[in-house]
């Protein structure tokens, strides 16, 4: 994409020549010439749209009309390009990129990889490194916000607002001994300093992270639930996402996941549950009553064979629904794009019928709908008036994004990663012209790899 900078001189000589110059209003950035997809509630797309940022926000969408009410030193010319929100990827473990590609198919791979190799790497050097790595990939993919969980949260958080993106970052509670506490409530203090530490930050939204419905005590579950209300700050969790664990459930409190998590406090509207694989009808009416968010993981689920979640009923029946990429070690990539063919596809075979989950809804639920999740919609998630300015272009020039007929099939269909020109979050540019512009990609590269030889050598032990 072009970008133009009028600096000093430059931007007093167009300021003094643009008319109507004196009653333009400055403005930080500008970008210009594509299509944009507003995702706001009256579905807006404008052929030739513009986009203004002042600050951290979006001050107006609209078409080319409104070029002449403003004037910036900085514009982007999309060249015809797609311009859409940030997408928000609901849940994943940044970190686990270190692990990824080892012994995918393996069966029982947690237990006979995971955890060991957990207990014997995990560190706050290795979770910078990861969360690194990770975020760069989303960032270029037009991942702009992600929902995080992983062990020594605070340098996940680090790394996330290193390459300048915006993260709900989960420190893990888990009733087991890992590296960064010997029990459940080791890592709840950890996990309460964090939100403290973080709760004001600008990017970073600190949270709780329970791992799960089972591997937590009842005790620290009703825990979290007080001090997450406490805090006012969401909790990011997997929830229903096994037969086993559903079945666990039933033998022991004739309850479901769900029900169980109400009974102690914590199905409310900060709760981000990630799967929801194995939920009931009445499961699913409890949930849209407690206004809770979801992460809908598609591809990492189909990939471990557990199951395909009710996501589309979830979606109709106004749940708060988005994508979720899970673990790099789970679903293996990070982006989101990536996601949306398969959710539409899947959805449509489980359904018997291929009107279903028609590329405006993949849409909706990369977008606004990982808002919804978050609950944060008012600041995220389309392209409009006072919302915060994240904002990705999906270049059109490459062959496989021609020809255009509908945006949102091409988006889900046939775009990929790649694709992505543009990615400004907050108001800044992350990535421009398929480059990160924040940090350092050859140098997290580097460190991957000196720390993946690491991994090949412990893994030769197990
Ligand atoms: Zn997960």
């Amino acid at each position: 994409m072009n970008r133009t900078f009028l600096t000093g001189l430059a931007t007093l000589i167009f300021a003094l020549t643009s008319a109507p110059a004196s009653k333009a209003e400055e403005v930080d950035l500008i970008v210009k010439n594509g299509i944009v997809l507003t995702m706001n509630a009256g579905k807006e797309i404008l052929s030739d749209g513009v986009v203004i940022v002042k600050g951290n926000k979006i001050v107006e969408v609209g078409g080319v009309e409104i070029l002449g009410k403003y004037s910036s030193g900085d514009a982007i010319d999309a060249q015809g390009g797609i311009i859409m929100p940030g997408m928000i990827n609901t849940h994943t473990h940044a970190s686990m990129s270190v692990f990824r590609s080892l012994a995918d198919d393996v069966p029982d791979r947690l237990n006979r990889y995971i955890f060991p190799l957990e207990n014997k790497m995990v560190s706050e050097e290795m979770v910078y490194i990861g969360a690194v790595h990770a975020a760069i990939e989303m960032a270029k993919a037009g991942v702009t916000t992600m929902v995080d969980m992983y062990l020594f949260e605070e340098s996940a958080a680090r790394a996330v607002k290193e390459i300048g993106l915006r993260g709900v970052m989960a420190q893990n509670i888990i009733k087991y001994p890992t590296a960064d506490g010997a029990d459940g409530n080791a890592k709840l203090e950890l996990a309460t300093a964090f939100v403290e530490k973080y709760k004001d930050d600008e990017l970073i939204t600190p949270a709780f992270g329970p791992h799960a419905p089972h591997t937590v005590t009842k005790e620290n579950l009703e825990k979290i639930a007080e001090l997450s209300e406490k805090y006012d700050v969401p909790v990011s969790m997997h929830v229903a996402e096994t037969q086993e664990e559903f079945d666990k459930f039933q033998s022991e409190f004739g309850m479901t996941p769900i029900e169980y998590l109400d009974s102690v406090g914590m199905l409310n509207e900060r709760l981000i549950a990630a799967h929801c694989i194995f939920v009931t009808d009445s499961d699913i009416e409890l949930m849209k009553l407690r206004d809770v968010g979801i992460a809908h993981n598609m591809v990492a689920n189909i990939k471990s064979a557990k199951g395909v979640s009710p996501a589309l009923k979830m979606f109709d029946d106004g749940l708060n629904i988005g994508l979720g990429t899970d673990g790099p070690m789970s679903g293996n990539t990070l982006d989101i794009i990536g996601q949306m063919g398969y959710v539409a596809k899947l959805h449509k075979l489980v359904n018997n019928d291929r009107s279903a989950m028609p590329p405006y809804k993949v849409v909706e639920m990369a977008t606004m709908g990982g808002a919804r999740a978050i609950h944060r919609e008012d600041e995220l998630g389309s392209l409009e008036r006072g919302k915060l300015a994240d904002i990705v272009i999906v270049e059109t020039e490459s062959t496989n994004m021609q020809p255009i007929f509908d945006p949102y099939s091409v988006l889900v269909y046939s775009a990929n990663a790649s694709n992505v020109d543009t990615v400004i979050v907050n108001g800044k540019i992350v990535v421009s012209e398929k480059a990160l512009r924040t940090y350092d990609e050859e140098k997290s590269r580097a460190a991957m790899k000196e720390f993946s030889k690491k991994v090949e050598e412990i893994t030769e032990t197990l």
